[in-house]
């Protein structure tokens, strides 16, 4: 049976456990939220003795599943106060998974403050080794310097903005070019990291024993039905929408529909979005040549392969990954229309250990407060450089939106509970806004992403401006939290959706691999069920109805061009979790 890695940062002692009934069945999500639930005081600093953080791979991950290799990180957070999962691509969670571990729980804080440690796990146990020397410095140079170290392992790790304990603090897990490529960024978990004085964990799967897979014969019919409907629908498939063009391709298509967050959300269409596209990321890869690369995997076994490589003029390496979010966080909401420029800003972001959507966000918010203009490449780039050096402006900054508006005086904030919004504009799709309003997790696309049927006609096709949703919001989080459990990534949901043999492969593996006997019914239940855990959380950290809103802004503030509002009743936000 999988064990659980309990790790103590006070008196430095990492012990392996039987995991208690509570957490026997769950992966992923599901193991970060129980944790979270069961052990973390719920009116606790998220910063102080009595948080955890909490590490874990999905269900399938490690085994032969396709495009199964998320790892989630969970805990408090210290940006909302909610409960927080956040999960990331990259090296981790196929290895934690094959050393035997069914999740990480990091615990305690250090004795000696300003010390910082790097955790070392290999089948033959963790061990600290000290970690002072690389304490300071990007995540770039921080995965060199540990593959040099350890080999060809996975690296998970925390920037300058962690080890400051700024709240918009990510964590990074290195990718397969082990750099500094993938994060877990929403809501500042890099900082509870940095608070246990934990700079680095680096786990090395060499002659570890590998997942066992209770069913091999469900397994094997589950996975290849999930691999049959991925490479046969035309967003997951090979030179398929996101093989070819990433994540950005949804530039174009939001900004056609009036929904592309523009300008910190004074607009729905921003006139250099094909600047910044995903037809503009594949072109300019193809022109470049050298280390540019489209239909790139963040992870081995990843058949999607939505990733890409920006290269400098000159074809060397710039930044992985130009994708969605990250160019119109600090694309289009700074008003920033050049992927040379977002390609800078999400590298510093990268390094410095930043969620770009948050950080997009905050240099939009300080843009309309007036510290530097609208599009203001090289301010955006100075303003971001200085978190790295830790001055009080830094600070703000790194502390995102919602802190940064309140130092500025601005009153347009796209934020609930506290965490900015990601690129949809909610008085257009109003399915994502009931999302934003009710996550569990504040504002957050991936809990609940009502897009797909709203813009991509996928999963059927729905009235992106109709208000009548919480039905539809609470279907889609309920299947988020399973599939965020599974280890699967999310953008599995474009074919599973839309082909039923892709939705029976995902649940079949899942419990060939358990033992269990959940069919496709089960999906939304056994989401449900986390979802429970993440609202009693959050009820008893003090949150209520009332915080279940969008900021008023949206209500009154008419949005072109559609010259629409976020007209949802605050009846229809409560059927959600009714
Ligand atoms: S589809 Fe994209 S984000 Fe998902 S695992 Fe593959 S490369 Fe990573």
């Amino acid at each position: 049976m999988a064990k659980i890695l309990r790790v103590n940062m006070t008196d430095l002692t990492a012990k392996y456990e039987d995991p208690p009934e509570k957490y026997a069945l769950w992966g992923g999500r599901g193991f970060t939220t129980a944790v979270t639930y069961h052990e973390v005081l719920p009116t606790c600093h998220p910063l102080g003795p009595l948080n955890k953080l909490v590490i874990a791979p999905g269900w399938v991950s490690g085994t032969a599943a396709p495009t199964s290799g998320r790892t989630s990180f969970g805990g408090k957070s210290p940006l909302t106060g909610t409960i927080k999962e956040s999960n990331a691509g990259g090296l981790a969670s196929q290895k934690i998974a094959r050393l035997g571990l069914k999740g990480i729980i990091v615990e305690g804080l250090p004795k000696e403050p300003g010390k910082w440690w790097t955790l070392k796990i290999t089948k033959d146990g963790a061990t600290f080794l000290p970690a002072d020397d690389i304490a300071g410095k990007g995540m770039y140079e921080v995965c060199k310097i540990l593959a040099e170290r350890h080999g060809k392992v996975a690296i998970i790790g925390i920037g300058p903005a962690g080890e400051m304990k700024l709240t918009n603090a990510g964590i990074c897990v290195n990718d397969t070019e082990n750099t500094a490529g993938r994060y877990a960024g929403r809501g500042g978990l890099g900082a509870v990291m940095g608070s246990k004085g934990l700079k680095a964990i680096v786990i090395d799967d060499t002659g570890g024993p590998g997942v066992p897979i209770a069913n091999k014969e469900l397994f094997d019919q589950g996975r290849k039905k999930m691999a049959d409907s991925s490479r046969e629908h035309a967003i997951t498939k090979k030179d398929g929408a996101l093989n070819s063009y990433g994540t950005a391709v949804l530039v174009n298509i939001l900004n056609e529909a009036g929904g592309f967050p523009t300008r910190n959300f004074s607009s729905g269409r921003f006139e250099l979005a094909a600047q910044i596209s995903g037809e503009a990321i594949n072109a300019g890869v193809k022109e470049r040549g050298g280390e540019g690369r489209v239909g790139h995997p963040c992870h081995p076994g990843c058949i999607i392969q939505c990733s890409n490589i920006w290269p400098k003029p000159d074809g060397s390496f710039h930044v992985s990954v130009q994708e969605y979010e990250s160019v119109w966080s600090l694309g289009a909401d700074c008003g920033i229309g050049n992927l040379d420029d977002t390609g800078e800003l999400i590298w510093l972001c990268n390094d410095i250990g930043l969620d770009t959507i948050e950080a997009g966000n905050t240099i939009a918010i300080a843009m309309e407060g007036g510290l530097l203009k609208f599009g203001d490449a090289e301010g955006a780039k100075k303003l971001l450089a200085e978190v790295r050096t830790g001055s009080p402006l830094g600070r703000i900054i790194g502390n995102g939106g919602v802190f940064t508006a309140r130092a500025l005086g601005v009153t347009r904030v796209p934020a609930v509970k506290g965490q900015c919004m990601p690129a949809y504009e909610p008085r257009v799709v109003k399915g994502i806004g009931i999302t934003y309003a009710t996550s569990t997790m504040g504002a957050d696309h991936t809990s609940g992403y009502t897009i797909a049927p709203e813009i991509l006609a996928v999963g059927g096709k729905v009235d992106p401006f109709a208000v009548s949703k919480a039905d539809l919001s609470q279907a889609f989080q309920a299947t988020t939290a399973f599939i965020d459990a599974s280890g699967y990534c999310l953008f599995n949901a474009f074919h599973i959706l839309d082909i039923p043999s892709g939705m029976e492969g995902m649940v079949e593996s899942v419990a060939g691999a358990l033992g269990t006997d959940w069919k496709v019914e089960h999906i939304a239940k056994v989401g449900m069920e986390i979802l429970k855990m993440e609202r009693a959380f959050n009820e008893a950290a003090g949150f209520t109805k009332a915080d279940d809103r969008l900021p008023d802004f949206m209500t009154y503030e008419k949005l072109p061009p559609h010259n629409t509002v976020f007209d949802v009743s605050n009846e229809e936000l409560d059927k959600v979790y009714g």
